[in-house]
């Protein structure tokens, strides 16, 4: 505990000086010592240092995003108890002989003779009678007393695993190499929807245990998982630890410490798992790879999936990348051959690949945004018994309202946005700034009509629900999975097939099976195609092969159905021709001519501020410092606004770095930072630095 201001805060000792930079009088004293051991072991620390240096971040602050908040209060990660401990002259006591004098002592020395310590919180729940002794006994030096760290909770087996398929050849090719592998190696594991990926990494896992080390897996989303732990449950028979942002304060703090402990075996987590302390590691998994929730997007911005790699490297040991659609980076890196590829191209069982096609929008008449060719191919799927997924990436009733005699768009007062329509409850909401406003009838400008243009989740359940008035339809996004329980409720009725026609955002489109799913419809894919960024159509490429990896999952074969206005776009020439490689190998080259990473490193700093001036001062500024002192092979590209530069109420710039060599790039970034933090234009503005950004704005 220091002290900082005029107030107190936890810190965390790094390094003991005999020296310092600083004159004495700038130096204070401690409050007081927390934790008398190390909170961190030594490679905890490293990985920390590591992100620090790499992301350009300020170490205190990774520190406090490694340290659990709980610990940020005054309270020691490691608490201690009192244990009591007999000595030799104790030990010579014969019990039977000082009884009949003092009975609680004789009957305390003969329990220590046998157990030679115990720690007193355990020695309070026996009926042993000892506080009023302790006096007298620790004078006749019969005992003495320390403390000691009280004992972690333990990771317990709680069934009998039950045994697993019998892998495919692909399967036991990757599980054996996988096996074999006892020093660091980053292997892709590139399997299509349903191959068995994850009878893989517990194969893997059952290994690893063998071997007495812990494992680590990370996914994407916590609540994407749930049938995946049940899964590890029944087959290994351990609950992993859970580490994720939903767990209280407490009960973070609780998995955390369960982690530190060595006999803890199996830690999954999100994103920030990867700073969980864990010491005897054996193996880390990472589950959907590709998936861009690894990357933290505020504050310390680093990538969980990139540091996995960089804990592995540390650690000596294997590393399992796993995904359906991996990152472009990863697949460099297989080219490169600093990855080990491992394909599974058969869906596990019996299931098969779905079927796919195009609905060309353009042709035929769909005022409420479903094709009469869709409509027919979902009356035939609810014959057969098929359930059926609609899936859109809008949530709300529809994504513009607009007068239809002045042509004005309602837009949010504090964004450059349009207010997406909430019909039902008669609100206008911004989904930037979650800002929202009552729905008016007439246009606020002229008293025209105003008409909402464009689908979203909202009115694709009600047009269908017109449509199939007898079939029950169930929306999943997270407008209706805001409170708690609604989600798992929702999944219920999605997985048992309760629910013949489900309307979902992203959320549905990953992770789950549902047995009976055998129709997938893409309702709305064309902004992918038109996207500013230029990981636009990897992005695209990724989500569209997640969503229609939903569709037949077991026996009856599916089919995925994409509507398009833009059914010439070569896009999808190599979407259903190569599948998801030849997009990947496309993009790849046109990424590697136009030097975009991979082939290139990007650093970007971004700012805000409530006044248009400030920011701009501030990108004109760090503009010139790094012109001034800028490294031959560095690439300055703006400062320019950002693409939607007004976003609640503040206004946003950019400036992007970009370079084909990271050391260049990263010394370019520090001696940025060093500077500008010296300029008083960095007090009216919020800026930051993203290394490896993977949004462009
Ligand atoms: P992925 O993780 O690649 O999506 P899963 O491991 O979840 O794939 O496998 C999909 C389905 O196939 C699961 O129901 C799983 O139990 C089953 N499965 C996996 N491997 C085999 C196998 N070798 N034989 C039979 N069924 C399998
Ligand atoms: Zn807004």
């Amino acid at each position: 505990m220091v002290p900082f201001g005029r107030q107190k805060k936890v810190g965390l000792i790094l390094e003991i000086v005999n020296e310092s930079d600083l004159p004495k009088s700038k130096l204070r004293q401690c409050i007081n010592i927390i934790d008398q051991d190390p909170v961190f072991s030594e490679s905890d620390l490293w990985i920390i240092s590591f992100a620090s240096k790499y992301y350009q971040h300020p170490i205190g602050r990774v520190i406090a995003a490694a340290l659990p908040t709980y610990l940020k209060k005054d309270r020691p990660a490691i608490s201690l108890v009192e244990e009591i401990q007999i000595t030799k002259k104790g030990n010579e006591i014969i019990p039977d002989e000082i009884k009949k004098r003092a009975p609680k002592q004789a009957q305390l020395i003969s329990y220590l003779q046998k157990k030679q310590s115990i720690t007193v919180d355990i020695l309070n729940k026996k009926t042993i009678e000892w506080k009023s002794q302790r006096r007298s006994l620790l004078k006749k030096e019969w005992i003495t007393i320390s403390h000691v760290p009280s004992k972690l909770n333990t990771q317990r087996s709680i069934s009998i695993p039950i045994k697993g398929p019998a892998l495919n050849s692909e399967q036991k090719i990757a599980v054996n190499k996988i096996n074999e592998t006892q020093y660091f190696k980053p292997f892709l594991l590139d399997g299509i929807t349903g191959s068995g990926k994850t009878e893989v990494y517990l194969r893997v896992i059952l290994e690893v245990l063998k071997t007495g080390k812990q494992c680590l897996i990370l996914v994407p989303e916590i609540g994407l998982t749930t049938q995946f732990i049940e899964r590890v449950i029944q087959r290994i028979g351990i609950e992993p630890v859970l580490l994720h942002s939903s767990l209280t304060e407490h009960q973070r703090f609780k998995a955390w410490q369960m982690t530190r402990n060595p006999q803890t075996k199996l830690i999954l987590g999100t994103r920030s798992a990867i700073f969980a302390p864990i010491h005897n590691l054996g193996i880390i998994i990472v589950d959907e790879e590709n998936d861009i929730s690894y990357k933290q997007q505020d504050g310390f911005r680093y990538s969980a999936r990139d540091l996995a790699v960089t804990k592995a490297k540390y650690f000596d040991i294997p590393i399992i990348l796993g995904s359906a659609t991996p990152s472009l980076e990863s697949l460099n890196l297989i080219k490169q051959k600093k990855y080990t590829e491992l394909t599974l191209q058969k869906r596990a069982g019996n299931a098969q690949l779905p079927s796919m096609h195009l609905v060309d929008m353009t042709k035929g008449y769909a005022p409420d945004g479903l094709s009469p060719s869709l409509i027919k191919t979902i009356k035939k799927h609810l014959k057969k018994d098929g359930q059926i997924l609609i899936y859109i990436n809008r949530r709300g009733f529809a994504p513009t309202l607009i007068c239809t005699s002045c042509n004005h768009i309602a837009q949010c007062l504090r964004c450059d946005s349009r207010m997406t329509v909430y019909l039902s409850q008669n609100k206008l909401a911004c989904h930037h700034c979650g800002s929202y406003r009552e729905y008016t009838e007439k246009c606020i400008i002229c008293n025209g009509e105003y008409k909402a243009l464009g689908q979203g989740t909202q009115r694709l359940e009600e047009v269908l629900g017109k449509y199939f008035p007898n079939i029950m339809i169930k929306r999943i996004d997270s407008d209706s999975t805001r409170l708690k329980g609604t989600m798992d409720e929702a999944l219920n009725i999605a997985n048992t097939g309760k629910a013949r026609i489900l309307v979902g955002t992203q959320m549905l489109s990953k992770g789950h099976h549902f047995p009976s799913l055998t129709l997938v419809a893409v309702i709305n894919a064309d902004q992918g195609l038109f996207s500013n960024d230029f990981r636009g159509s990897e992005r695209l490429a990724q989500s569209l092969i997640q969503v229609s990896g939903r569709a037949g999952r077991e026996d009856q074969k599916g089919q995925v159905i994409i509507q398009t206005e833009y059914p010439d776009h070569p896009f999808w020439e190599a979407l259903f021709e190569g599948g998801y490689k030849r997009v990947a190998e496309h993009t790849l080259q046109e990424r590697e001519a136009a030097s975009w990473p991979p082939f290139s490193y990007l650093a970007l700093i971004r700012v805000s501020s409530h006044k248009k001036d400030f920011t701009w001062e501030f990108l004109n500024s760090a503009h010139q410092i790094i012109e001034k002192d800028k490294l031959n092979d560095i690439n300055i590209m703006g400062p320019v606004s950002a693409p939607m530069e007004r976003k609640a109420g503040k206004y946003r710039g950019q400036l992007l770095l970009h370079c084909k060599n990271r050391k260049s790039l990263h010394q370019q970034i520090s001696l940025f930072i060093k500077k500008i933090e010296r300029k008083k234009c960095t007090h009216r503005v919020k800026w930051s630095v993203d290394i490896d950004p993977i949004e462009l704005f």
